[in-house]
């Protein structure tokens, strides 16, 4: 009987399995691939996270990261505002990052089980059975579903949101290429964005968001890229004078913004399965990470072997949830609006550049404080 299984290692899983195996509960870790692996995500992290990583001895500075304090967005015909960005980041690929919190886990005592998917919780008498796609079982007092935007587990949940089909799909590349080390860059062009950010080793993430349709259109990534992405010439420039360092880019597909439910038939939810902020905001890695961080603590404070008051818990840890992150999902959806439709993109670029404090405003509601 482990005292918590955690369902994915992303951030959010990690960060948890750190915490709590470093307060000397027995955590089990499930991850359905093998680390180091690449996930789509454009590996802008938010220096909100840094004193609390650090709280945990996560020293991200040994992993050589970019660091980024400039913001360049264009429309889709090129038009280009520019401002700094106070809070400011690092850029470092989930490869490495993911790769570095799994050996804080494994030294902190954490168990894992790789290469193998959760296919079923059954919570019955106050303990969970959770079944594995090995064959095997665990069980556990307390399960933690860190396990991203949506798997299958949402679907025997029956969480609202599965049912919704999501328009957007997700394409990422690492590049070498000319652009300044300290700035992100948000392209935008017809339903959709592209980022572009240094990570490290002199690296780039080059990672957009943009609709299922587009690419159904179009019939291919490629075909994709070249009839609708490089319409804006910022983009064209990048993608015809860079050197590609995948094979072939990472793709997914179902990522939605929808409201989520922090607790599900006693499973606690934590990261992207609690609730995904839109990447234009470009803070669902320090999301993941703070949202862990809220729930160690109530576990902490609410779970001892010998007593446990489970409607405590999560009664606590949802409301802690919503009133740390509901108003930033809320300005998330809307910014969201915002871009994709060629005119309206133009117009919201174009006022900003005539307002500065505007501008400055923006950027400040989507990204955190310090924690
Ligand atoms: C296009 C795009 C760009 C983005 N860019 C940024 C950015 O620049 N900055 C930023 O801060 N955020 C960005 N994000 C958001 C960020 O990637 C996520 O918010 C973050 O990864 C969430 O972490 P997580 O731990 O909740 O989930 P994830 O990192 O998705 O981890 C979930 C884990 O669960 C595992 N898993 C799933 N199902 C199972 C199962 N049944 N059994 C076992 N394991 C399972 C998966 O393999 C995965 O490892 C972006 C997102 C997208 C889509």
């Amino acid at each position: 009987m482990y005292d918590v299984l955690i369902i994915g290692g992303g951030l959010s899983g990690l960060t948890n399995a750190i915490q709590l195996s470093a307060a000397g509960l027995n955590v089990l870790l499930v991850e359905k691939n093998i680390y180091p692996f690449h996930r789509v995500c454009g590996e802008y992290v938010s220096n909100e996270v840094k004193p609390f990583l650090m709280s945990i001895g996560v020293d991200v500075e040994r992993l050589r990261p970019a660091y980024i304090d400039k913001l360049t967005v264009t429309s889709p015909y090129g038009t280009k505002l520019e401002t700094k960005l106070d809070m400011g980041a690092f850029g470092i690929s989930r490869y490495a990052f993911d790769l570095h919190l799994y050996h804080h886990a494994i030294k902190n005592g954490c168990v894992t089980k790789l290469n193998i998917q959760v296919h079923e919780v059954i919570f019955h008498e106050d303990c969970f059975t959770i079944k594995l796609s090995d064959g095997s079982e665990e069980k556990a007092k307390i399960v933690l579903g860190s396990y991203g935007k949506r798997t299958n587990l949402d679907r025997s949940l029956e969480r609202k949101f599965f049912y919704r089909r999501s328009p957007y799909i997700g394409v990422k590349y690492h590049i070498k290429t000319d652009f300044p080390r300290d700035r992100i860059a948000l392209h935008n062009f017809k339903d959709g964005y592209c980022g572009i950010s240094a990570i490290e080793d002199d690296k780039y993430c080059f990672c957009y968001l943009t609709t299922r349709e587009n690419l159904k259109k179009s019939g291919t990534v490629e075909e994709m890229e070249k009839t609708i992405l490089h319409k804006n010439p910022n983009l064209k420039d990048i993608f015809e004078n860079s050197e590609f360092l995948f094979a072939k880019p990472e793709i997914i597909n179902e990522i939605s913004f929808e409201k989520k439910t922090t607790v599900e038939n006693h499973i606690l939810m934590s990261g992207d399965s609690a609730g995904m902020i839109a990447p234009l905001c470009g803070n669902g890695m320090s999301m993941a990470i703070h949202s862990a961080k809220i729930l160690s603590e109530c576990i902490l404070k609410h779970y001892t072997k010998e007593k446990f008051v489970r409607g405590n818990l999560e009664k606590e840890y949802s409301q802690l949830w919503n009133n740390t992150f509901s108003k930033r999902l809320y300005i998330g959806r809307k910014i969201q609006q915002l871009f994709g439709q060629e005119f309206m993109t133009e117009a919201v670029v174009r006022s900003l550049r005539l307002m500065p404090p505007v501008t400055n405003w923006l950027v400040k509601q989507t990204h955190g404080k310090e924690f």
